[in-house]
């Protein structure tokens, strides 16, 4: 359920963060006519609301020698978690989805031929495997980031307390010149005492 409406200002902050992730505040508040102080806390209230889940560097696969697989997994009712785990434990292996109840969708990427082989022999001997198909990449025409930022996009957050998705309209502590999200008033109360205790602590 998306709940926070995200404003433009963050919009355009991901936007200048996602054509450059080494761009400096200064440089972004510049760009987008605000404050460098502005920029700096909307950047670090979209990190704690986990929009940025980090910085990295694009490097690409093909550049030093990989080759790029793309491979659909059926699995056995019941063996999802399982096959998962296998396959999430894998270096190769560079990101995989569920794209259906019991399909998986794994991107991986191997140094040679062999090493290629060796993996797919070893998932056709996964337990759990129905069965399988891979596709090895041959062109790539378009390759950007996952997010799309559109204008109006709004977000899904998870309580601050009791960790659930927010799916009615959030409730908004103010605490340390910070937005804290909380799915209800009982929510509230409780984080707003923690909060103050581990302040206390602290
Ligand atoms: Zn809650």
């Amino acid at each position: 359920m998306l709940s926070v409406k995200l404003e433009s200002l963050d919009l355009r902050i991901l936007r200048a963060l996602m054509e450059d992730g080494r761009a400096s505040f200064r440089k972004i508040a510049g760009k987008l006519g605000v404050s460098t102080p502005t920029i700096s806390a909307r950047v670090k209230e979209l990190e704690v609301l986990g929009v940025l889940d980090g910085y990295r560097a694009v490097v690409r696969p093909e550049k030093l020698g990989g080759q790029t697989l793309f491979i659909r997994v059926r699995v056995e009712q019941g063996a999802l978690r399982d096959v998962v785990g296998e396959l999430s434990a894998m270096e190769e292996v560079r990101q995989l989805h569920l794209i259906s109840r019991l399909n998986l969708l794994v991107r991986a990427v191997f140094m040679g031929v062999e090493e290629m082989q060796d993996f797919l022999k070893w998932v056709s001997g996964l337990v759990g495997i129905v069965e399988y198909e891979d596709y090895a990449l041959l062109e790539t025409h378009k390759d950007e980031f996952p997010a799309l930022i559109k204008d109006g996009v709004s977000l899904a957050v998870d309580c601050f307390y009791c960790g659930k998705k927010i799916t009615e309209k959030p409730i908004k502590l103010r605490l340390d010149d910070r937005y804290h999200y909380l799915c209800c008033t009982s929510c509230a109360n409780l984080y707003r005492e923690k909060y103050r205790k581990i302040r206390d602590a602290a």
